[in-house]
């Protein structure tokens, strides 16, 4: 037989040492569909144009599609129970019962119409601020739970609730279903569940006297169950997701994953299960995972490179090991010769038939088929690889493995010229741009004078009342606004009667902001269809997709940026349409750009330098256009850095270095600019406790952060700290239509100045306006002018 021989099962074949192939797994797939056909689904299920059985038939035939395409790629080890409505710890809350009593459930099989309501409140409300950043409001009905990152990832997982009541019971069929399914279709899976530890771990309660570990022994019996009913199926192999493997682990989590382990091996002999970590090193935990007797152990050796050999050397020669050499968390194609250079002594050493191929993490981070990118640069193209062709490339490696180099000469070689293309393309390096970085001092970092100097000299220049007020930078993108674009894009209206409307929208906005009698105003950034991707589009070493979209969360996909090249900037990007609102006022219009770390943590980054390195570059480059906006007569200018504290590495010891080079670059961007000129950031969260060194040094002028939902308690870590420089702490939540009266907000401004001196403070919203409707902002922002003035007179 010529060519691939999958071995059907996708499962090392026992005690033989010469393989004709080698087992090839992903892992998990992209749910939401090659044209987002879940999204489209659901989103009609919601709304009522489809019915539950539609709703059912349309994930059925992802599924299947999903299965086929990963068989016509050579993936061996096929999963299910990856596909999900919406996020798979989510599923998992419903497989053992884990379902808050607001959601009125009474045991049995948990119903379609409660999953949702735990996934999006019983009103079906959401509301999301940017990309990164994810809240439910809270209307009548049960709330929506709580939404946060699924480790470094920008996919959201909905967070698990425990009681310390809690108990659990099987309470969806769902794993089992899908591997009848896939069964009946011909695939024997290996089904792929969140582990039980991993999933106690990332779940809360609200009451603090106990530990969501202490519910393991009530839990256990639950996966216990599925084991034995996926065992019954022909399940013989399970895949157990347990990531929290990559985290510092105390030694109660390590004693959890002990019992968790040794019980399934106990209670479910005849159940082998890969063991799968993923998103970083082991580490510490690596004597921890050698001794726990699992069949399997995947192994994240993208992130993990460093580790392999002292990892391997540490595991059980009996143990299959899967290893993590594709990456799943980017896009590039790989360079198929140099990792068998790598990995083919393991494979030796180990013997083949404990060898799995796989993808470092599962393949849901990544879009899904490059194919569909008719528009990309074609020397870029070639460079990418999406889920099916990372698939294809894994099982190049299966089959180079098992049966010689020779089988895949073909894909080997383009592999390997690909790479070589790639390293040598001066759309990839610009030398100018290598020079500016290497030329970058330690006096570009730093403002000319200290806070103290300057806030003198700004308060002189600027003389603003007490408490001035302020919004974050856009105002709300209605429909009309949505629909100018998309004509744009279209072509059925020209660029000068876009432009036009652009200009009308700015000049109400503004007028409107002068009349409620805002003290410095913003333009509302009507131009801008995302935050990153409008500087992505103009600065040189970016490209953008059609259709390569990610699951965020739920429905709600995006589709990052690429950053594939040096970064420079070709010429201004916002200075002409700051000139013309700040035309449009005497008020100070602020000069609004999103800061370097942001623009990098949402998009997909190069693999062949550091991220550091992209940074500083990026850096320069809005550095740029900072004292270009300055040049302009901009006497204000706000560099968001809304994603700065999700690029926060997962293991602590990592924490310096991170913050060290993110606040540099955003120092590099803020500090080109005299003393007179006002630097402001915002950040749209308000965990600042243990970044608040981070924070101090990033040296702004005047912050605003999120902080009206929690009653300014957020602040503590700035009062601690002593933060010395104007701080703006949001008094209106924007993530709810809700408006806030005046009295709400004097309350909170009352709170902020008990912790701070009042000439710290800014009276601004929590974030940009872009989410919210005009009737409701502007009641909310004359009731905020009208609380600042109040809190003047008692000030
Ligand atoms: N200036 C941006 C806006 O107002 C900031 C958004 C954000 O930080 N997420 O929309
Ligand atoms: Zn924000």
């Amino acid at each position: 037989m010529s060519g691939p021989c999958p071995n059907i099962t996708g499962f090392p074949m026992s005690n033989s040492s010469s393989v004709t192939s080698i087992p090839v797994a992903t892992l998990g797939t992209p749910r939401i569909g090659p044209r987002r056909e879940l999204k489209t689904a659901l989103e009609n299920y919601w709304s009522g144009r489809i019915d539950e059985a539609s709703l059912l038939k349309t994930a059925a035939q992802l599924r299947a599609d999903n299965w086929a395409r990963q068989k016509a790629r050579g993936v061996t080890v096929i999963p299910s129970n990856d596909f999900s409505f919406y996020d798979q710890v989510l599923d998992t809350s419903v497989m053992v019962g884990a379902i808050p009593d607001v959601y009125n459930w009474t045991g049995g099989e948990v119903s379609l119409a409660t999953y949702f309501a735990m996934a999006r409140g019983s009103q079906g409300e959401d509301a999301a601020c940017e990309h990164g950043h994810v809240h439910h409001h809270h209307g009548h009905g049960a709330p929506a739970q709580e939404m946060t990152k699924w480790f470094d990832t920008n996919y959201h997982y909905m967070v698990p609730e425990f009681s310390k009541e809690q108990t659990f019971a099987l309470s969806s069929t769902k794993p089992i279903d899908e591997y009848r399914e896939a069964r009946a279709l011909g695939y024997r899976t290996r089904p792929v569940l969140v582990g039980p530890v991993t999933f106690l771990k990332l779940g809360k309660s609200h009451d603090a006297s106990f530990s969501n570990l202490s519910l393991l022994d009530r839990l256990l019996p639950v996966y216990i169950e599925v084991l034995n009913k996926l065992a019954t199926e022909g399940a013989d192999w399970v895949q157990l997701d347990e990531p929290c493997l990559v985290l510092d682990l105390d030694a109660n989590e390590k004693a959890a994953l002990k019992t968790a382990y040794s019980e399934l091996a106990l209670k479910v002999p005849g159940t082998k299960i890969m063991l799968a970590t993923y998103f970083g090193e082991l580490g510490d935990n690596a004597d921890l995972v050698a001794k726990l007797p699992v069949a399997g152990v995947h192994l994240d050796l993208v992130r993990g490179k460093g580790e392999i050999d002292t990892v391997l050397s540490k595991m059980p020669a009996d143990r299959v090991i899967s290893l993590g050499v594709i990456d799943g968390r980017n896009i590039w194609r790989a360079n198929l010769p140099a990792i068998l250079d790598r990995i083919e002594p393991v494979v030796t050493g180990r013997g083949a038939h404990l060898i799995e191929i796989a993808p470092s993490c599962s393949l849901l981070h990544v879009p899904i088929d490059l194919d569909q990118e008719t528009a990309l640069d074609a020397d870029l193209k070639s460079w990418l690889a999406f889920s099916l062709q990372k698939m294809s490339e894994l099982s190049a490696l299966g089959r180079a493995l098992a049966v010689g180099r020779n089988t895949v000469k073909d894909e080997l070689a383009a592999s390997a010229a690909a790479a070589a293309a790639r390293k040598a393309s001066p759309k990839v390096h610009n030398k100018a741009v290598a020079e500016r970085v290497a030329a970058i001092t330690a006096d570009m970092a730093n403002r000319r004078s200290a806070f103290a100097r300057r806030a003198q000299i700004q308060r002189a220049r600027f003389k603003l009342p007490v408490f001035p007020t302020t919004t974050i930078g856009s105002f709300p993108q209605t429909s009309d606004v949505r629909k100018a674009r998309a004509a744009f894009a279209k072509g059925t209206i020209t660029m000068a009667q876009y432009d036009e409307f652009l200009r009308e929208e700015t000049r109400r906005t503004v007028e409107w902001q002068e009349t409620i009698g805002l003290d410095v105003l913003v333009h509302g950034e009507f131009e801008r269809n995302d935050m990153v991707q409008y500087f992505g589009e103009q600065l040189s070493g970016f490209a953008f997709t059609k259709s390569a979209w990610v699951q965020s969360y739920g429905s709600r996909c995006v589709r990052p940026p690429i950053l594939f090249g040096d970064v420079s900037r070709p010429k201004p990007m916002t200075v002409e349409w700051w000139k013309y609102a700040q035309s449009l006022t005497k008020r100070p219009m602020k000069g609004m750009l999103t800061g370097p770390v942001t623009i990098l943590n949402w998009s997909f980054v190069r693999d062949d330098i550091p991220r550091s390195k992209s940074c500083r570059q990026i850096a320069l480059a809005i550095r740029d256009e900072v004292t270009d906006l300055e040049k302009a007569g901009a006497t204000m200018i706000q560099i968001d850095e809304a994603a700065l504290r999700e690029g926060l590495p997962l293991r602590r010891s990592e924490w310096k270095t991170y913050l060290d080079w993110a606040v540099g670059s955003f120092r590099i961007t803020a500090s080109g600019v005299a003393d007179e000129t006002q630097i402001h950031t915002h950040m749209c969260y308000s965990e600042f406790n243990d970044i608040i060194d981070a924070i101090g040094a990033m040296d702004a002028d005047v912050i605003s952060i999120e902080t009206s939902r929690s009653k300014m308690e957020l602040l503590d870590a700035f009062v601690t700290y002593k933060y010395p420089n104007e701080i703006g702490p949001g008094v209106y939540d924007i993530h709810s239509p809700r408006v806030p009266d005046v009295e709400e907000m004097t309350g909170l401004i009352e709170k902020a100045r008990s912790h701070l001196t009042a000439d710290q403070i800014w009276i601004n919203p929590d974030c940009g306006l872009k989410t919210r409707g005009w009737p409701e902002v502007r009641s909310a922002l004359t009731n905020m002018v009208e609380a600042a003035r109040q809190a003047r007179g008692a000030a």
